[in-house]
């Protein structure tokens, strides 16, 4: 039989509760900037966007889909390299990229 000390618990390994910790956030960040990997955010902002669709056939790693009125859906948010190339050639702003966290992705925002 397994001693348990008195007083501890684990929120892991409980039937049905695979939500990750603030352990497992660290850890992965860690990981990733061993390996020297960064990750972006990308926003758009929907109201400043005239769908040209520039920033979806210029992205060389097509992080973006065209939605139905041409503008751009993030569709691979994790291939991002932080290039900029599309928030350089947005004609109208609409699009901004930044360094983020592992448990953060691309946005749209209606504002
Ligand atoms: S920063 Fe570069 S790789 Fe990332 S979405 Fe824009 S164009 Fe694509
Ligand atoms: S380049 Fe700018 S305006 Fe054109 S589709 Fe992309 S976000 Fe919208």
């Amino acid at each position: 039989m397994v001693p348990v000390k008195k007083g501890t618990s684990s929120k892991k390994g409980a039937a049905g509760s695979e939500k990750a910790s603030p352990n497992d956030y660290w850890q992965r960040k860690l990981e990733l900037d061993r390996q020297g990997i960064k990750l972006f955010s990308q926003t758009i902002y929907e109201k400043w966007c005239k769908s040209c669709g520039i920033c979806v056939a210029l992205c060389p790693k097509n992080v973006y889909e065209k939605d139905e009125r041409g503008g751009p859906e993030i569709a691979r948010p994790d291939d991002c390299i932080g290039c900029r190339v599309c928030e350089l050639h947005c004609p109208d702003f609409a699009m901004s990229i930044s360094e983020r966290y592992p448990d953060r992705r691309g946005q749209r925002r209606h504002d």
